[in-house]
């Protein structure tokens, strides 16, 4: 039998990992184990995060292989923005129509490395808003260093669109507060468990409204600091969100099953998640 660590003497569930990156090659030889890890240590739905076609292609096909635990996302990271073409939208849509692929995204804006143009960028966020408008499904959304920008195309479409999460949340305080005013989610990962860089988010963690939190593991990134000790394959994977929860709790000063299943039940709410996602399988 597997063994998994765990912060906590027991798992905690439910719990569901709104953004995994499984099509990285890091999980190229053992991604049915990642998975059986997942599940012991209490994550009971995963979000696969689409972010250009061939992934969202292959997000989408092993969510449905796994349709009590897994969903996916269609969508082109602002990264890839540059690929964008005239029929982007339309093989998106065709994703889209599928019931297990539940969002639109990963999508938005990053001016800190500009792998593609801000104006590549902008082209390719407008389209995918108004595929979410379209096809009535939340936005899965990527910000760096462009929260201005960002607040005022969302303030544009958000009568238009269903919801959103902002996932991977690093910002400050006043772009936090503005996608709160838009009545958005907020995606907290293991950077909250960085005691270098994610300091800042301390104090500004429990301002989150409890029902718009979503906890999130962005693997293979983001391995929590606090997971004790250092896996020899230094990846991070679903099977560490536990930690971010412990974090996240102690933050809140709130017991961890009381975030879990609040967030789980957030994550259900946002994404209309088959209610399976939330329900225990052991491998
Ligand atoms: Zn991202």
């Amino acid at each position: 039998m597997l063994q998994i660590k765990l912060p906590f003497s027991q798992p905690i569930f439910p719990l569901v990992d709104i953004g995994v990156n499984f099509f990285d090659k890091a999980f190229a030889d053992d991604l049915d184990e990642v998975l059986e890890h997942a599940q012991l240590a209490g994550v009971t739905g995963l979000l696969l995060t689409g972010t250009d076609l061939d992934n969202s292609e292959q997000a989408l096909k092993l969510a449905n292989q796994h349709p009590n635990l897994l969903c996916s996302t269609a969508g082109v990271h602002p990264h890839s923005a540059a690929d964008w073409t005239k029929s982007t939208a339309a093989t998106l849509q065709d994703l889209l129509a599928e019931p297990a692929c539940v969002a639109v995204g990963e999508t938005g804006l990053d001016f800190n490395r500009n792998f593609s143009t801000p104006k590549q960028q902008q082209l390719a966020f407008e389209e995918q808003l108004t595929l979410a408008a379209e096809t009535g499904k939340p936005l899965f959304l990527h910000e760096r260093d462009a929260g201005v920008k960002m607040l005022e195309m969302l303030h544009t479409w958000r009568d238009s669109i269903s919801g959103a999460v902002v996932h991977c949340f690093t910002g400050e305080k006043k772009t936090l507060f503005g996608y709160l005013d838009l009545d958005l989610y907020i995606g907290i990962t293991g950077w909250v468990c960085d005691e270098r860089r994610g300091t800042h988010l301390w104090p500004l963690l429990p301002s989150i409204p409890l029902n718009r939190l979503l906890i999130e593991s962005d693997s293979p990134w983001l391995i929590p600091r606090n997971l004790k000790p250092r896996p020899k394959k230094y990846r991070n994977e679903p099977a560490y969100l536990p930690w971010v929860l412990q974090q996240i709790a102690q933050l809140y000063a709130l017991p961890v099953q009381e975030i879990a299943t609040l967030t789980s039940t957030n994550a259900q709410r946002l994404f209309n998640l088959p209610v399976a996602l939330l329900e225990r399988k052991l491998p």
